[in-house]
């Protein structure tokens, strides 16, 4: 099996989470949330659109595209044209979709206003920082909005968002969202209304039977939703339901069996081992183990002077971490410090 240890991980082929083709519309009645896109003031030069997902709970291709690739190509050069006509579109996918890329490229023969690119899909390639840097060469600062720099990273699903609601003004209301994970009985693709509380998406699916935590965005760098009543917005991604245990696994990512989550969230902490895992993991070559270190001996402050900023909490030091240091945890509260 080829993983990536260094620099980045490839949490796909490690932990494969598999969807049914079904997509099931999640019936709620309450009030909910319009479709809005927030189009840039800026002149937009670039488009990303990123069809190459680098974390298994993301929604899959095939679901966003229904076996009509070309339709969708249709949509986003009609968004193009309609809104951003000074722009070229970069559209990502994973080296390893021969057909799709086959597909895309086909149709970017007739289109000098289309680059197709193709990436590995090792977590987090597709992290903004590291698909600007990879697809267009510059450097952007983690958390900065790339539109000041011209760049729109555009979420496939917005796609048809855009030219469903405000070129064609037809009703776009709905949002598909994956969840999976230990804590359900069987991993789905749901159609929701943006509003619906996270409640009424789950109650069929979640075990019964056991205790369970509720993720939102990711298991390495998402946040826990303590709340079921909160509602998922237009920007909601995945949605993971993880069994709680009381016990962790030390070097998750060599058990390849089943998707374990056990760093920095359950259980005990232990004494950094030196073993660097994290330095080797991190993307961008930074030594996450000397954060920790300056904050267990009390000096927050000098961690920052360790490239901190550099970092793009992707959550991967934490992961890889066998002693289950809370890295990300900690980087979170360096940074932060004023
Ligand atoms: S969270 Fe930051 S320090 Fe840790 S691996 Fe990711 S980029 Fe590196
Ligand atoms: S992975 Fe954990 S134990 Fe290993 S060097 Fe980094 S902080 Fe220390």
């Amino acid at each position: 099996m080829k993983k990536a240890y260094k620099k980045g991980f490839n949490l796909i082929e490690t932990y494969p989470v598999k969807f049914p083709e079904t997509v099931i519309l999640v019936k709620y009645d309450g009030p909910v949330d319009n479709f809005s896109f927030s189009f840039p003031d800026k002149k937009v030069e670039h488009i990303i659109v990123n069809l190459c997902p680098t974390e298994p709970w993301a929604l899959p291709n095939r679901v966003i595209l229904r076996n009509a690739t070309h339709d969708f190509l249709d949509k986003l050069e009609a968004v193009r044209t309609e809104y951003f006509p000074d722009s070229h579109c970069h559209v990502v996918v994973d080296h390893l979709e021969s057909n799709l890329v086959n597909e895309l490229t086909q149709f970017k023969t007739q289109k000098d206003w289309l680059s197709i690119h193709t990436m590995e899909a090792v977590y987090p390639y597709d992290a903004p920082v590291l698909i600007v840097k990879n697809i267009l060469g510059l450097d952007i600062a983690f958390g900065q909005n790339t539109i000041e720099d011209g760049i729109l990273i555009l979420d496939p699903q917005n796609v048809t968002g855009i030219f469903e609601y405000y070129i064609k003004e037809t009703e776009f209301n709905t949002r598909l969202i994956p969840i999976s994970g230990t804590g359900l009985k069987d991993n789905k693709i749901l159609k929701v209304k943006p509003g619906t509380p996270i409640k009424s998406m789950l109650e069929l699916y979640v075990r019964t039977d056991i205790k369970y935590r509720v993720f939102l965005d990711g298991l390495l760098n998402g946040t826990e939703v303590k709340d079921l009543t909160q509602k998922i917005d237009w920007s909601t991604k995945n949605i993971i339901v993880i069994e709680e245990r009381d016990y962790k696994t030390p070097f998750p990512y060599l058990n390849v069996n089943e998707l374990l989550f056990t760093t920095s969230l359950m259980g005990e902490l232990r004494r950094c081992v030196y073993c660097n895992f994290c330095d080797d993991i991190c993307p961008v070559n930074l030594e996450p183990a000397l954060y920790w270190h300056c904050y267990d001996r009390g000096e927050k402050h000098k961690a920052r002077t360790y490239a901190l900023e550099k970092c793009i909490e992707c959550g991967l030091c934490s992961f890889s971490c066998p002693s289950k240091l809370e890295l990300l945890q900690v980087i979170r509260e360096c940074k932060s410090l004023k």
